[in-house]
């Protein structure tokens, strides 16, 4: 099966809200890759912007969504999980890499425009605090949070690996997402018209509600449904 998850299914893991009334993003305005390349001012803020978030995505958890994909791939049921979310949690559960497509990056993570490099973020966050100086590579490159920031493209090696699991997959679900962000959800849309069974499960509506190829649709927590759900779905074929 093909897994797909979005911001529904870190509720209670600790990762700070970034759309809601108090979240950072109505506090500030995003700063755009052009602008992250081009001038050190954006560099300071866009830097400003991710240390404000740094503790609460370190200390974030992985939940009882996250370990029960871990338990599909142990039991040989995942194709892949292909997520929106930056927070790195699917790889703290236990997910392995070779299954995970990280569509939006990860905050787990610092790379280097100009060579690519990733490492991790701890001693440039540390150094950025310091000195307010934006950290750079060892090559000289601009090293930023390896998430994608506005106004910058998709990795197309990232975006053909998801397009692989979802030609592949027999089964997607989709967790915690509304399904509006696009390439993103065109990936579980893309297995379920090739007649995969589509399940979704969120709080509230989607997009995707009243497209003729979905199978089931709960509304919910996922957190509270998913994981009994896929309990007793491994119990039953011990
Ligand atoms: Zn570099």
């Amino acid at each position: 099966m093909l897994i797909f998850t979005g911001a529904g299914i870190s509720t209670g893991s600790g990762i700070p809200d970034f759309r809601g009334p108090n979240g950072v993003w109505n506090r500030r305005q995003p700063v755009y890759f052009n602008d992250f390349m081009t001038s050190e001012a954006a560099r300071i803020e866009h830097w400003d912007y991710k240390l404000e978030g740094w503790r609460a995505f370190r200390d974030a958890r992985p939940n009882h969504v996250h370990h029960a994909i871990v338990r599909l791939e142990r039991a040989g049921k995942l194709r892949g999980v292909i997520t929106q979310n930056i927070d790195g949690l699917h790889t703290l559960a236990g997910t392995s890499t070779e299954k995970l497509v990280e569509l939006h990056g990860t905050n787990a993570l610092v790379e280097c425009q100009t060579c690519g490099w990733r490492g991790a973020p701890e001693r440039h966050f540390d150094s950025f605090r310091r000195t307010r100086k934006p950290p750079l590579c060892d090559c000289g490159g601009f090293l930023k949070p390896a998430t994608i920031s506005f106004g910058q493209n998709l990795d197309p090696n990232v975006l053909a690996r998801a397009q692989e699991a979802a030609l592949d997959a027999d089964l997607v679900i989709a967790l915690g997402s509304t399904l509006s962000v696009y390439p993103a959800a065109s990936f579980p849309l893309l297995a379920a018209e090739r007649g995969a069974p589509y399940i979704i499960i969120n709080r509230g509506a989607t997009e995707h509600d009243e497209l003729g190829c979905v199978t089931l649709r709960l509304d919910g927590e996922v957190g509270a449904i998913f994981p009994s759900a896929v309990n007793a779905a491994l119990s039953r074929e011990a």
